[in-house]
């Protein structure tokens, strides 16, 4: 058992993290930057060490300067949040090579998703339905027009080394291959320092839908249902909820089962989130990512687990504590990601928080660092909170999240509370009818840049 474990992050997830240890019983060990110093994280933990000045390559992102606070605090393991380390295997290597345990998957399986083509090769011989696309990486603009003739247009290019939604260009035609092609090759290299890129059939409208997945590392995994993440924006989710408003039980059986028997048969261990595009009653793998997602609330929200919890526990080397069986949906959830931005351009707005309240009541659930006077610094993402609704159905959930929308106050700072506020009046979010385009055509029209 852990006595005391330290959190490799900030900000909301820090805190998320904190929670969980606390009521495990577990001490917690923050870590921060000179800019955090006052971040409610660092104030939350029971004990906190200054990691490193305020850009993150030199402090959430020092792989020394964490395994250092680690040896100077005695925690004996590392919970790494999302976003920073958490996907990086060299840094799963290095933490297991000190001793210390890393809540989460191995190195191995790190390294197998992180790769984009070796992921989907992987889910394909494990039976997860794919997009139809390129094998492998396409080295040559000759052989980019050859697969796309061979798969038909529209296609997608997409860097292998991709994340956060950078590195992919459509080609809707065969005439916009060359400069698709070049262009995701030459952001990939920048983002990323490698310039390997695939080609995937572009699905017109789908909708993004994830499978919560969890494995003990022995074999033995479930499936935690679905999320809908199709409201995006340049691929970044901004509302999510669960379950999903038109995948039936019997997709969620069947999709589930696949993705609890794949991760099984790889030993996965902890939290896994596997990512699909859902169009015409069909499921298309895109991605895999093998950490705890932004948007892990609505799925506790709905099943009434902690998936923290089960992290720690699954890492102690405990059993996870539900079998599918007892893994049962109740109700429906939304989150909606509250980030320091002003509209419409949504570029970040840091600076100091001079009035803030936290909406409260039945099925309210809110997931952030902020306090009265606090001060947002300018140096990382700009996600300040995110507001969980739970309801016994989807309409009650939505009139609970505009009732606890209108008592959130965070004055100081432009942020995307308006946004919410206005999507909630759409019949189409009313109604559940979306797909992973509808909010930018909406942005287009509603708010204009
Ligand atoms: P990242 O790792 O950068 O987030 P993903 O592969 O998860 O990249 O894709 C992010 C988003 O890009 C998806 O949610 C979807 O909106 C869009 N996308 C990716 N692949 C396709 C595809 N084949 N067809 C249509 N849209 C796609």
């Amino acid at each position: 058992m852990f006595d005391k474990i330290l959190i490799a992050n900030r900000g909301e997830i820090a805190l998320r993290v904190i929670r969980a240890a606390r009521e495990m019983g577990i001490k917690s060990v923050a870590v921060h930057s000179t800019a955090d110093a006052d971040a409610m994280h660092v104030r939350m933990a029971d004990e906190a060490v200054c990691i490193g000045p305020p850009p993150s390559t030199d402090s959430y992102l020092s792989i020394p300067a964490i395994i250092s606070a680690c040896e100077i605090t005695g925690a004996q393991a590392i919970h790494p949040g999302y976003g920073f380390l958490s996907e990086n295997a060299n840094f799963v290597q290095i933490v297991e090579d000190h001793g210390i345990t890393f809540i989460g998957p191995t190195a191995e399986h790190i390294r197998m998703m992180g790769d984009k083509i070796t992921a989907k090769d992987t889910m394909k011989a494990l039976g997860v339905p794919c997009v139809p696309g390129s094998d492998g990486g396409v080295p040559t603009l000759d052989d980019a027009k050859r697969i796309g003739a061979e798969i038909g247009y529209p296609v997608i290019v997409k860097a292998t080394a991709g994340g956060g939604g950078r590195g992919m260009k459509v080609a809707l035609t065969a005439a916009e291959m060359e400069s698709a092609f070049m262009t995701a090759r030459s952001e990939s290299k920048a983002a990323f320092g490698n310039d390997e890129v695939y080609i995937e059939k572009y699905l017109t409208t789908p909708r993004h839908i994830e499978i919560q997945v969890f494995g003990d590392g022995k074999g033995r995994a479930v499936h935690l249902g679905e999320r809908d993440c199709s409201l995006q924006r340049r691929h970044q989710k901004v509302f999510e909820e669960a379950p999903g408003p038109v995948i039936t039980p019997e997709e969620r059986a069947r999709i589930g089962k696949v993705c609890a028997d794949a991760v099984a048969k790889i030993n996965y261990i902890g939290a896994g989130t596997i990512e699909f595009l859902y169009e015409k009653g069909e499921f298309y793998f895109i991605e895999m990512n093998t950490r705890l997602q932004v948007e892990h609330p609505v799925t506790e929200a709905i099943f009434g687990v902690d998936l923290v919890r089960e992290q720690i526990r699954v890492a102690e080397g405990l059993p996870m504590s539900f079998t599918q069986e007892d893994l049962t949906i109740n109700g429906h959830a939304i989150e909606v990601r509250i980030n320091a931005e002003k509209l419409p351009n949504f570029a970040p707005c840091p600076g100091r928080i001079t009035q803030y309240h936290a909406p409260g009541g039945l099925g309210v659930r809110i997931d952030s660092a902020l306090y009265d006077g606090y001060r947002i610094p300018p140096y990382y993402d700009s996600l300040i909170g995110k507001l969980i609704v739970h309801g016994r159905d989807r309409p009650e959930a939505l009139a609970r999240l505009a009732r606890a929308l209108g008592e959130l106050i965070v004055d100081g700072v432009d942020t995307t509370i308006p946004l919410f506020h206005a999507l909630l009046q759409e019949e189409d979010v009313q109604t559940g009818n979306y797909n992973i385009h509808w909010l930018e055509h909406w942005l287009k029209t509603h708010l204009p840049a």
